[in-house]
C-alpha cells in the first residue's frame, strides 16, 4: 500500500529513472501514491524500478526511451497517456556531464551535453504538454542543477545546458501558466549518484588523489560538508507535485547546503 495519499490519483513521467536522483524521484512519487511511468535507455534497470513501484500499491509503466531522440520521445509519449489516459506530473531528469577544458573542446561534447540535458527537456515537454493543457493542469518539474546559476571550469557545455534548462523553465511558466499548469526548476549541488561517482573517479585518475580525496573534495563544495542525497531531490519534487504547490511557478530550487544563494 501506498505510505502517502498526497499524490493519489495523479500520473507521473519520470525521464532517466533508471538510477540516482531519477529513479528515487520515481519511487518518491509512487510512495506519495501517483502512478509512475519510468522512461530511460535500460529496460533492465527500469523493471526492477517498476516491480519497486507496484509493490507501493501504484501501478508502473516501463517505457525505455531516449530521450535524445525526438521520435523514441513520441512514443514514449503516446505509450504514457495510453496507459494512464492523462498526465499530472512530468520529471524532465535525464542528464549527463562530461567535463573537458573549453580551448581542446570536441564539439562532439557540446552537442552531446545540450541534447541530453536541454533539448531533451524541449522534447519531451513539447510531446506531454498539450495533454496538460487539454485536462487544464500539470507540473512540470526540470531537474536543472546549480550549474543553472553559477559557472564552472571544465563544464562550459554542461553549464550552459543547464542555465538553458532554467530559461525554459522560466519562459514556459509564464507561457503555461493560464492552463493551469506550474514550470520549475529544482538544482541540486553535488548528489551522491552514479553520476557524481564517475566525476569522482575522473578527479582521482586526472589529479592523483584516492578516491576518499577525490570525494571529500567535492562534499566541500557545499557548505555542509557532504554529497546531497538522491532522496533531498525526490522530496522537493514531490512538493512542487502537490496541489497545494500551485502557487509555486518559474522558480529554481537549491538543494546544496547553501552553497549557491540565488
Ligand atoms: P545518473 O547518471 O546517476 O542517472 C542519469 C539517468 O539518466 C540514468 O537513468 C540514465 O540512463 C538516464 N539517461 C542519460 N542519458 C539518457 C538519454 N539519452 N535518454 C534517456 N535517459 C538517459 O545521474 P544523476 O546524478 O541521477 O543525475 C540526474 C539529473 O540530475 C541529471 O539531469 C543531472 O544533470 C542532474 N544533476 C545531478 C547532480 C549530481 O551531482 N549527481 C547535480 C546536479 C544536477
Amino acid at each position: 500500500m501506498a505510505a502517502e495519499s498526497v499524490l493519489t490519483g495523479k500520473c507521473a513521467l519520470v525521464t532517466g529513472a533508471g538510477r540516482g536522483i531519477g529513479r528515487a524521484c520515481a519511487l518518491g512519487l509512487a510512495q506519495a501514491g501517483a502512478a509512475v511511468a519510468v522512461a530511460a535507455r535500460s529496460r533492465g534497470e527500469l523493471e526492477q524500478l517498476a516491480a519497486e513501484i507496484a509493490r507501493l500499491g501504484v501501478r508502473a509503466l516501463v517505457c525505455p526511451c531516449d530521450v535524445t531522440d525526438r521520435e523514441q520521445v513520441e512514443r514514449m509519449a503516446e505509450a504514457t497517456l495510453a496507459e494512464f489516459g492523462k498526465l499530472d506530473i512530468l520529471v524532465n531528469n535525464a542528464g549527463a556531464a562530461k567535463s573537458q577544458a573549453f580551448l581542446n573542446h570536441p564539439d562532439e561534447i557540446w552537442h552531446q551535453m545540450l541534447a541530453v540535458n536541454m533539448t531533451s527537456a524541449y522534447y519531451v515537454t513539447k510531446a506531454l504538454a498539450p495533454a496538460m493543457v487539454k485536462q487544464g493542469g500539470g507540473r512540470i518539474i526540470n531537474i536543472a542543477s546549480t550549474a543553472a546559476h553559477v559557472g564552472a571550469r571544465y563544464v562550459a557545455a554542461y553549464t550552459a545546458a543547464k542555465h538553458g534548462v532554467l530559461g525554459l523553465t522560466r519562459a514556459l511558466a509564464l507561457e503555461l501558466v493560464g492552463y493551469g499548469i506550474t514550470v520549475n526548476a529544482v538544482c541540486p549541488g553535488y548528489v551522491d549518484t552514479p553520476l557524481t561517482q564517475i566525476a569522482i573517479d575522473n578527479i582521482a585518475k586526472v589529479t592523483g588523489r584516492s578516491p576518499a580525496e577525490a570525494r571529500k573534495a567535492l562534499e566541500t563544495k557545499s557548505p555542509q560538508n557532504r554529497l546531497i542525497a538522491p532522496e533531498e531531490v525526490a522530496a522537493a519534487v514531490v512538493f512542487l507535485a502537490r496541489d497545494s504547490s500551485f502557487g509555486i511557478n518559474g522558480q529554481a530550487i537549491n538543494i546544496d547546503g547553501g552553497a549557491v544563494q540565488t
